[in-house]
């Protein structure tokens, strides 16, 4: 029997059109926070509890052959490969972001020795400003954190190393990963991309951008669950040349001879450091399937039609209540989500979290809200604007309850 397949308008194939359902969306809920925790994807359920119940309860020990949890960062690198533009054997599943960017980064201030300067964004997420300044600290080296339109200018031969978000967690902003890497080469220097707000939800070309090193997320876009293994790139031609800093035994090349002396893997598995979360990992590496058979461009372009509609309507619609769209306009630039700005943004926020309308607040008055390809619909971008126009007109914000501030939002 032939299966009907779903065309989207343009008559190709639609690949979006079953995606959604294989996320759980709970009753009522409009989710656009998918840039800060994705949504679960429903396979996970019955994979953790099989991972739980058969590998870990029934094969114990075994199941570190029997079930390969010793290749699980391998694996599940080579899935994210892909969606970056890398090679399988390029990418690790591993540690956190924040952990993964100080391995990185001290490993590309190694391979530039006798330079003296790091040089970043000065509005990046903080835990990159953080982790930069304690790598320049332990190698008596200075940090030149300017915004991002500075940093060409401030490239020159002591620049050991350049540490850049593609996607501006507050804005949105994409910035040119191939023409930033091209400055710092020809600087000399070698640069460090975060793709936190990247994969999985903006395609990008490590490879062909020639890019040296880079780190990312796998809670966000990726959908890996709260707190999922991060996962972190180095090109091919670096990695055997690398000395990272968390030289644990999990980076050697032969863990199990329980040699004292540390002898790095080669490629980079050298970057892992001790046991891996299985449980963790595994679950990422399932839901990582659900990016099978969807090509890069149609990610893209799906992920633009949401953002071009959501602006489109707030132009029409939320404007006139005082809303400024603080994401890049060109299509080009723009990321996953939107960030929009309002003096009352967090009293909106809550009064919209209090209809099941789910974003982010970043301060001072960012409210983001993330559409994510694999789930996010038109339908909802509509939603969404009509009950911000109605939380407007009925100064909803303004209630005492909404104006309460708490620590996460
Ligand atoms: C989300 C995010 C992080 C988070 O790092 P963790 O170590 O996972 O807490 C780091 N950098 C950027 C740019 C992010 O967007």
């Amino acid at each position: 029997m032939m299966v009907q397949q779903a065309v989207s308008a343009t008559g190709a194939p639609d690949v979006f059109a079953s995606t959604r359902e294989r996320f759980l969306i709970p009753d009522g809920v409009r989710y656009f926070d998918g840039n800060s925790l994705g949504l679960m994807p429903r396979v996970v359920q019955l994979h953790a509890s099989n991972v739980i119940t058969h590998e870990w309860g029934l094969g114990l020990i075994h199941s570190w052959h029997e079930a390969e949890w010793r290749t699980l960062p391998q694996r599940a690198g080579a899935k994210i490969a892909r969606l970056i533009g890398a090679k399988p054997t390029e990418v690790v599943a591993c540690d956190s972001t924040s952990v993964n960017l100080f391995k990185v980064v001290v490993s590309a201030v190694r391979l530039r020795p006798g330079r003296k300067t790091i040089v970043t964004d000065a509005d990046a997420f903080p835990t990159d400003l953080y982790i930069v300044d304690q790598v320049a600290k332990l190698f008596g080296l200075t940090v030149v954190a300017v915004p991002a339109a500075r940093i060409i200018e401030n490239l020159n031969a002591d620049v050991a190393a350049v540490v850049l978000t593609h996607v501006d967690y507050r804005s949105a902003e994409i910035y040119d990963m191939h023409a930033f890497t091209q400055a710092s080469h020809r600087a000399g220097a070698l640069i460090v991309w975060d793709l936190s707000h990247t994969a999985g939800g903006v395609p990008c070309d490590l490879n062909a951008c020639e890019a040296d090193f880079a780190v990312g997320c796998g809670y966000k876009y990726l959908n890996g669950g709260p707190g999922a293994p991060a996962y972190l790139y180095v090109a091919e031609r670096h990695a055997n040349d690398c000395e990272q800093p968390l030289a644990g035994w999990f980076g050697h090349a032969r863990p199990f001879d329980f040699a004292p002396d540390y002898r790095p893997a080669e490629g980079t598995s050298r970057f892992l450091c001790g046991t891996h979360p299985v449980i963790g990992l595994s679950v990422l590496s399932r839901a990582l399937d659900l990016f099978d058979g969807v090509p890069l461009e149609a990610l893209r372009e799906r992920s633009l039609q949401l953002t071009q509609r959501f602006i489109e309507r707030v132009d029409a619609q939320l404007a006139p209540h005082g809303f400024v769209v603080a994401s890049p306009r060109a299509a080009s630039l723009r990321g996953s989500h939107v960030s929009l700005r309002h003096p009352e943004g967090y009293g909106v926020m809550q009064a919209l979290a209090a209809r099941k309308f789910i974003g982010d607040f970043r301060m001072p008055d960012y409210m983001r809200f993330g559409f994510a390809p694999l789930y996010n619909t038109q339908e909802e971008v509509a939603e969404l604007v009509d009950a911000i126009d109605d939380i407007m007109r009925r100064r909803e914000w303004d209630k005492p309850a909404f104006q309460q501030r708490r620590d996460f939002t």
